[in-house]
């Protein structure tokens, strides 16, 4: 980066603490992962600096034809990892997929039935605050209060009793694998159509290692930054009947100019989860994310649910006597990186919360393993046990620059 640094010293300084943030510190955010060094490369090209409104073929600018060529293979790449007869790789974020789809299929007003933001759900799944809340009716299914798992009775009930247009599946804090087939069919039952919002487990589902959503759904948003580990940005996958009405709902009807360095990060990375050796890293994060369970549950820690089928987990923070805020912090201050969050039927209010989500994507990509596994859930146990006791906190540190150090991140690179 040498005409950064001769540049704009002030930026290069926050790179290089950031990079270093992230080499010394056990990434637990359930939706973060680690790019490629390809990834990287390809977000910093001269692609940033095209006009691309439209689609490959149809563009409303000149000397589009080839940004057309990484868009269109990040099309044909996502059809073929997914199943899908049509993508749309344009998607800013999945905020905006998940807005492109409201806009493609509902009126203002319209009923939409979707999970419970207290459950588990997205803020772009009904939240007033969200334009999905200002525009549509949304209204909630969600979680047995004994299991903690998706109560499809109370689903199937919810939809008779709405009749929504349309039935959003898919969430944010969710630890258990979710039956598609089955809402799907309700949709059907039902007659509503059906989206599924699978920004969490995209990876899990490009790695055969959760149900694939594509058949059983008339839409499947993603981003492409969480498990499945691309640039940050959205993905629409639909059947062909839906293609030209999805096309017209992100551009023009949410977005204007593509971001074709972003799009041609997406074909990359796409590219690399058709390789053989994303299966593989999937399968770890699976198996991490139950290692990490478990030696949570004997360290005698309280895990929503009990457990976890996917990539992330709910830890109760009740029994520890502090708050999901405050164990975010404390966790911070040993370079331990999770977030607060609201578990299902959760007293205090998101600014508090009772609980932390601890995800294994990024930790699994850094190589880590199960050993490291049980590494992690001894400091988490360490720390919230002993929130006040600095030396206690100073061997929980020691423990995580060992197991830091262990696992270069990203050991060639230097701003
Ligand atoms: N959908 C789900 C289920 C998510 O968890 C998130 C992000 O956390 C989003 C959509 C929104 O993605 P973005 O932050 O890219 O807008």
């Amino acid at each position: 980066l040498e005409n950064l640094r001769k540049q704009d010293p002030e930026i290069v300084d926050a790179l290089n603490l950031e990079l270093k943030r992230q080499r010394d510190n056990i990434e637990l955010i359930a939706s973060e992962n680690i790019v490629s060094q390809a990834v990287l490369e390809t977000m910093g090209t001269v692609l940033t600096n095209k006009y691309a409104e439209g689609y490959p073929g149809k563009r409303y600018y000149g000397g589009c034809e080839y940004v057309d060529i990484p868009e269109q293979i990040a099309r044909e790449r996502a059809k073929e990892l997914f199943g899908a007869e049509h993508a749309n790789v344009q998607p800013h974020s999945g905020a905006q997929a998940n807005l492109a789809v409201y806009l493609a299929v509902l009126k203002p007003g319209d009923t939409v039935l979707g999970m419970n933001l207290a459950h588990g759900g997205h803020l772009t799944h009904g939240n007033p605050a969200n334009a999905s809340g200002l525009l549509y009716n949304f209204v909630a299914y969600g979680v047995n209060d004994q299991t903690f798992t998706i109560d499809y009775e109370e689903l199937r009930k919810a939809a008779f009793k709405h009749r929504p247009r349309l039935i959003v599946a898919g969430a944010s804090a969710y630890p258990r694998a979710i039956d598609f087939e089955k809402i799907g069919q309700i949709a059907n039952d039902v007659g509503a159509l059906f989206m599924v919002d699978m920004a969490h487990i995209a990876g899990l589902v490009a790695g055969d290692e959760h149900q694939n959503p594509v058949p059983y759904a008339h839409f499947v948003t993603t981003t492409t930054h969480k498990t499945l580990r691309g640039p940050r940005g959205g993905l629409i996958l639909c059947r062909k009947a839906w293609a030209a009405a999805i096309d017209k709902a992100v551009f023009p009807g949410t977005q204007g100019g593509p971001l074709m360095h972003i799009i041609a990060a997406k074909a990359v990375a796409l590219g690399e989860a058709l390789q053989p050796s994303f299966k593989e890293y999937a399968r770890n994060v699976v198996v991490n994310a139950k290692a990490l369970a478990e030696a949570l549950v004997a360290e005698g820690l309280n895990i929503v649910s009990g457990g976890t089928d996917n990539h992330l987990m709910l830890i109760d923070t009740r029994n520890l006597n502090i708050t999901g805020k405050e164990a975010e912090h404390v966790l911070d201050s040993v370079a331990i990186t999770v977030n607060k969050n609201a578990i299902p039927f959760d007293p205090t209010s998101p600014f508090i919360t009772s609980g932390i989500r601890l995800g294994t994507p990024a930790v699994t990509t850094r190589g880590m393993d199960v050993e490291a596994m049980k590494t992690i859930a001894k400091v988490i146990a360490l720390t919230l046990r002993n929130t006040k006791d600095e030396a206690t906190l100073d061997q929980a540190r020691k423990m995580v620059a060992d197991l830091t150090a262990k696992y270069p991140l990203y050991p060639d690179l230097a701003y």
